[in-house]
């Protein structure tokens, strides 16, 4: 009997009767966007959730993080990571900064403090650090560094939502964090995101710049962009969160059986977070030796003609797309450019079948 065909992940959904539910009341107040009850009632929640002193919600994380960039007025350099989305550099670039790319830790794959320093230019003006998938960054040693070199710290969390450290949630490190709310995302409203501050006077300037600048009816201060997140969307998410530590936890299981199974089979590894760390089990990484028997493109074409979809997460490195690499140099970042060619993200979402685990492990099993 052939097998259903597995995606890398696939999007949660509230019932459909919930969401109805949600949205029934706009067709009564025809109130579709522009900070709507929706939408005050999820920034409400998600600023409980995540446990900061402010949130600004947006119409996705990338447009998030370009305004923490805007918001913060940074020019000059930014200290990042090249192992990550698109999304991360772009943003720098996009807002007339410039990146400089410092190496990965080989262990949790996030930005190395140690290789941060060296790296600091006169014009350096902030470090922003990507807590890749889920796994929490040296976040101590980052601010002190920062504190140092008196730089701010923006984190991009997009893969992290409701995660801890000690018990403490990951949006309360650094100055400000990106959360995206995409529809890949283990918290979604379609498509989202959000910014969280830790000095709750920045959020007004962030309201403010989502909405072109506009203070009141006669007063706009600066130009600002649009990046509202719609009704639509804020409902997504109310409902959505309602059933987010039930999702978690149907991940957790098959996290834990993919774990069970890969960590004994030889030539690979289980990327996993740090000690200490509440994970929201958003990925499922492994990690191919250098020496293995099979490599990682020879992995990824098996499982692809057994229909089972991986992605390479995050290949190729940042600084090696075309449009950057005439400008950076990955031999610089060597354990970020090795891990790229290594690197193979398995399929997890929330309902994915312990079955379909086992199958994706015996294939993995058996030519490793
Ligand atoms: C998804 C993602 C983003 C961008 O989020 P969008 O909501 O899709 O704009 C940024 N950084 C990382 C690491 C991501 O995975």
């Amino acid at each position: 009997m052939p097998h259903e065909p597995i995606a890398v992940t696939r999007s949660s959904m509230p019932p459909i009767e919930e969401y109805f539910e949600e949205v029934s009341g706009l067709w009564d107040s025809h109130w579709l966007t522009n900070m709507g009850e929706k939408h005050a009632k999820l920034e409400k929640e998600l600023r409980d959730k995540l446990d900061v002193p402010a949130i600004s919600l947006f119409t996705n994380g990338h447009a998030a993080l370009e305004c923490a960039l805007e918001t913060f007025s940074l020019k000059g350099s930014i200290i990042t990571t090249p192992f990550s989305f698109a999304s991360t550099t772009h943003a720098i670039v996009r807002k007339g900064l410039r990146p400089i790319f410092a190496d990965i830790k080989p262990d949790d794959l996030t930005l190395n403090p140690a290789k941060i320093e060296g790296l600091i230019e006169d014009d350096t003006v902030a470090i922003l650090p990507v807590h890749v998938y889920g796994n929490i960054c040296d976040v101590e040693a980052i601010q002190e560094i920062a504190d140092s070199y008196g730089l701010k710290v923006i984190y991009d969390a997009a893969h992290a939502f409701g995660e801890k450290l000690h018990g403490k949630s990951v949006a309360a490190f650094g100055d400000a964090s990106m959360f995206s709310f995409h529809a890949t995302k283990a918290f979604n409203t379609i498509e989202g995101g959000a910014l969280t501050f830790m000095d709750e006077r920045i959020k007004q300037r962030a309201d403010q710049w989502k909405n072109f600048g506009i203070v009141s009816a006669e007063d706009v201060l600066y130009p600002g962009g649009n990046a509202k997140m719609n009704e639509f969307c804020a409902a997504m998410g109310l409902c959505n969160l309602r059933h987010f530590d039930e999702e978690i936890s149907k991940r957790k299981v098959a996290v834990e059986r993919y774990r069970e199974r890969l960590d004994s089979v030889k030539g690979l590894r289980v990327v996993k977070p740090s000690p200490g760390e509440t994970s929201n089990y958003s990925y499922m990484p492994v990690l191919f030796d250098e020496d293995a028997k099979r490599d990682r493109d020879a992995i990824f074409r098996t499982l692809e003609a057994n229909d089972i979809h991986p992605r390479k997460y995050f290949y190729p490195l940042i600084s090696d797309y075309a449009c950057y690499e005439s400008t950076y140099d990955s031999n610089l970042t060597p354990i970020a450019r090795s891990v790229a060619k290594r690197i193979l993200t398995l399929p997890l979402y929330a309902d994915l079948p312990i079955s379909s685990v086992d199958r994706i492990c015996d294939i993995i099993e058996n030519e490793m």
